[in-house]
């Protein structure tokens, strides 16, 4: 399986800079042979463009959230079918933000999945534990509980899931986790996986939270780690293609 590394641009980005920025990458590819599956997770309103920039190209484009409801009176929210309508290939479901600023609960994320799922797109599912739930010693019961909830909810499809394990602590913080802490927790979410699907192997379990072109080989290397989710670092082409250069 191929490794794969997916950028969240979180709430960044204009019409120009973005054209800019993956214009740098898709330069950046034409001289490297990718060892890694590439995807772009932008804001709502910029997904026609990436999809005219990146059509055809090696990089995949997707959403950083959806609704969890098919259609109808919910302002503000992008629903599965019209992410579909823009060709997105991924969708972030369960971002630390979006737990964390939105009061999103497991089983919203877990009906997000479900959906996204039954519209063919593939969600990357984000779980970690914060800052005092680690020292509290509650790591791997909050990210298994998180997990849990997605398992229960997609059931045979489990094995068609992305999952990001992302400490909340080491998002946008610049502090990583050491490769042995996430891969102690990545092998921990694998196992919930083959107990859910007969396929774990399958399932590419992302690592996120302050990765970069310095500590990526380190934590890629890891037998767990199937790829990273990029946050600050996906908004700079050199730094992001050298994470994707270190994914081999
Ligand atoms: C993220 O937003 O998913 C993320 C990992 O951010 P950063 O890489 O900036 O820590």
């Amino acid at each position: 399986m191929k490794p794969l590394i997916a950028g969240n641009w979180k709430m960044n980005g204009t019409l120009v800079a973005n054209e800019s920025l993956v214009k740098a990458m898709l330069d950046g590819l034409a001289a490297q042979a990718p060892g890694a599956d590439m995807a772009l997770c932008v804001p709502a309103p910029y997904l026609a463009q990436l999809q005219s920039l990146l059509n055809g190209s090696a990089i995949s484009w997707g959403a950083q959230d959806v609704s969890s409801h098919e259609k109808g009176a919910y302002t503000g929210e992008v629903s599965a079918t019209m992410l579909k309508d823009f060709a997105c290939r991924y969708v972030i479901v369960g971002h630390s933000e979006r737990r964390q600023y939105h009061c999103e609960s497991d089983a919203l994320v877990a009906e997000k999945a479900r959906l996204a799922l039954a519209h063919g797109i593939t969600p990357i599912v984000c779980v970690g534990e914060t800052l005092a739930e680690r020292e509290a010693g509650q790591t791997e019961m909050v990210v298994k509980r998180q997990l849990a909830a997605v398992i229960h909810a997609v059931a045979h499809c489990t094995s068609e899931i992305v999952v990001a394990y992302e400490p909340v602590w080491a998002i946008g913080t610049g502090k990583t986790a050491s490769p042995e802490q996430a891969q102690q927790v990545h092998a921990v979410l694998r196992a919930q996986l083959a107990a859910a699907t007969q396929h774990p192997e399958r399932v590419h379990i992302l690592y996120g939270g302050s990765m970069n072109a310095a500590n990526a080989a380190s934590l890629l290397a890891q037998p767990d780690i199937d790829g990273g989710l990029i946050g600050g670092a996906s908004l700079k082409a050199a730094e992001f293609l050298h994470i994707v250069a270190s994914a081999r």
